[in-house]
Order: C-alpha cells, then sequence, then structure tokens
C-alpha cells in the first residue's frame, strides 16, 4: 500500500482528502501543526504527526519512520485578505516552509508531490474562464506566495527530478456528503460558513466587500468547488504523479467553469437554510480580483477528472447539514 504524507491533513480540504485517500488504498500520514486544523477531522486509524513544516528534524524524522511514496503539501496560511495586512508570514510559511519540504524530500529521495495552489495565482485577468496558459500576475501576496512555490517546482522538476503537480483550487466549499467532516475555521472568513453562521442567527449581519465590480450585480464571482470533487482531484493527481515517467512541473485548474457572484450565494444560503439574515454593503476587501472561473478541460484530459456537484445548492446543503450537526441552528 502507498504511504502518502499529507501536510495540513487536519484542516478542511486536508481531512476530506485523507479520507478519499483511505477509501481508495492508500495510507496517509497527516503531517499538521494544528495552527488551523483539528486534531478530530483526522480519523482515529490514520498516523497523525504534530510538527511544522519549517521543522526541519521532525520532517527528517517522519520521512525515516514513514518513508513515504509521495507528498500531497497542502500545509499553508489560505486568507488571500489577511495576506494582505501581514505578507511576511505567507512567504515565510508558504514560500520559505514548502522550501523546507522540498529539501526534506530531496534528502530523502522522496521525488513525488501534488502540491496545493490556487486560483489567485492569476489576479485580475479579462477572460472568461481562466486556463493555466495565463500569465501569473497575483493580486496579493497569498496569491504570490503559492505562485513562487510553483516557481521552485518547475525547477525542482527539470533539475532534481521531481514529478510534481500544482493544483489550482478555486473555492472550496460544501462538507463530507456523509456529514463526517466540514469546514471550521476559527477565525472564519470565507464566504458561505459566514453566511451559514449568520442564517443560524449565531452572527447579527454579512458584509459584502464591494458592489461596485464590473460584474452583472456589482458584486465578485467565484467557482466554487465541493471539497468532495477537491479530494477526488487530488487521487486522480497523486495516481498521476505516482505513475508518470518523465520528471516535470505542471499545474491543473481543479474548478466547475461555472461562476456565482456573492449575492448569488446570500439568496441560496437563505433560500436552503429557510432563515433570512441582514446584509449590508461594505467596502472592497484588498487584494480581490473580480472574477474568478476555471477552464477545467485540462483536469479533464490529464486527470480524467471533473466536479460531479455543479450547484452551489449541493455544496451549501452538505455545508448547512454538517454546520447544524455541530453546532446547532439557534
Ligand atoms: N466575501 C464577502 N463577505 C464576506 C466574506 C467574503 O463579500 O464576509 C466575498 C469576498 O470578498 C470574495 C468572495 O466573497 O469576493 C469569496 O471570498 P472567500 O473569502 O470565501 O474566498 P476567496 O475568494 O477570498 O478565496
Amino acid at each position: 500500500m502507498k504511504k502518502i504524507l499529507v501536510t495540513g491533513g487536519a484542516g478542511y480540504i486536508g481531512s476530506h482528502i485523507c479520507l478519499k485517500l483511505s477509501e481508495s488504498g492508500y495510507q496517509p500520514v497527516v503531517y499538521d501543526n494544528l495552527s488551523n486544523g483539528h486534531r478530530d477531522a483526522v480519523a482515529p486509524n490514520i498516523t497523525f504527526i504534530h510538527a511544522d513544516i519549517r521543522d526541519r528534524d521532525a520532517l527528517d524524522h517522519a520521512f525515516e519512520t514513514f518513508r513515504p511514496d509521495a507528498v500531497i503539501h497542502m500545509a499553508a496560511l489560505i486568507e488571500a485578505g489577511l495576506s494582505m495586512r501581514e505578507p511576511a508570514r505567507f512567504y515565510e510559511i508558504n514560500t520559505a516552509g514548502t522550501l523546507i519540504l522540498l529539501e526534506a524530500m530531496r534528502r530523502h529521495q522522496c521525488h513525488r508531490i501534488v502540491f496545493s495552489s490556487t486560483a489567485a495565482v492569476y489576479g485580475n485577468c479579462d477572460v472568461n474562464l481562466l486556463d493555466e496558459t495565463l500569465p501569473i500576475r497575483p493580486e496579493n501576496p497569498y496569491g504570490r506566495s503559492k505562485a513562487m512555490v510553483e516557481g521552485l517546482l518547475t525547477d525542482y522538476g527539470v533539475i532534481y527530478g521531481f514529478h510534481a503537480l500544482a493544483l489550482r483550487y478555486f473555492n472550496a466549499a460544501g462538507a463530507d456528503p456523509q456529514g463526517r467532516i466540514g469546514e471550521r475555521h476559527d477565525p472564519e472568513t470565507h464566504l458561505i460558513p459566514l453566511a451559514l453562521q449568520a442564517a443560524a442567527g449565531h452572527r447579527d449581519a454579512l458584509k459584502i466587500f464591494g458592489n461596485d465590480y464590473n460584474t452583472p450585480d456589482g458584486t465578485c464571482i467565484r467557482d466554487y468547488i465541493h471539497v468532495d470533487d477537491l479530494a477526488a482531484a487530488h487521487i486522480a493527481a497523486l495516481h498521476h504523479v505516482l505513475h508518470q515517467s518523465k520528471p516535470g512541473f505542471d499545474a491543473i485548474n481543479i474548478g466547475t467553469g461555472q461562476g456565482c457572484s456573492v449575492r448569488d450565494i446570500m439568496r441560496l444560503c437563505q433560500e436552503i437554510t429557510g432563515n433570512s439574515f441582514a446584509v449590508s454593503d461594505a467596502p472592497r476587501r484588498p487584494g480581490d480580483p473580480a472574477r474568478l472561473v476555471a477552464n477545467p478541460a485540462k483536469a479533464e484530459d490529464m486527470l480524467n477528472w471533473q466536479a460531479l456537484y455543479r450547484n452551489p445548492r449541493d455544496m451549501i446543503m452538505h455545508a448547512w447539514a454538517f454546520y447544524c450537526k455541530m453546532a446547532g441552528p439557534s
């Protein structure tokens, strides 16, 4: 059975990936400092290492002990808004931290990696659907910290013979369809969980960050991708890096190809929960591109993967079911 070291495996997306890895015949080993993840999001039968990716000794110990066949690297800071206020932390953890991990991989002859990248690497592009051939022009340090890692992986592919794939996530949403795990950030900054908190009466109102974008309703458009589909994309990407004979690096969009505005999401959250909540207009959040929607064709071609949940309604329904299970609506 192939062993996969999953950094950030106790986080929202990571925990869904670990479930899917176990169900697909892999042995995940979670490596997480719990700065944002939850110990109880990792199933009891999965090995858990409580450590930071910047800790060389802990990495050496993990590679010596478990000898993973590949790494899925997700451990990172993820909030674009925060990155506009504290960029140094993003470069330290996301970029320099990844370099430390890559060097540990080199020391231990583990040369296969699936990396969590982001649609934020594109920034503002005047196209309907973003494809991977577009120039990389991030609008915020979060996107830049990830774009820099894509640069590292390009060189590690060519010069050190790494087999590396970056998955450029669009907006992860939803929860395990069976309700076992879901999204739990503290503090929460993402749109759908915030809207559900408001619908549950656990938050007074929701702010719309910017109503004057050049979009049909003036609010930002995003491509929401179900976390279960995102997890399935990692299994396909892992299969690719484990079996690809030629080393190298490539980047692939993981999205649905459909856009949804902030106002659309609010409306759906009110409709699905049956609860209305107050919504107020607020200034733009610095660093937010107006529209990020994937062209998912490359993922279909290269990974034989496509999103099964194509409607944000399913994502919100699953997220709401998990929210009610965890917190209970008031
Ligand atoms: N957003 C909003 N109000 C909120 C949180 C988010 O209007 O309270 C907007 C945000 O400006 C962006 C979209 O919702 O246009 C998605 O934001 P999120 O933080 O969920 O994900 P991001 O696209 O930044 O990764």
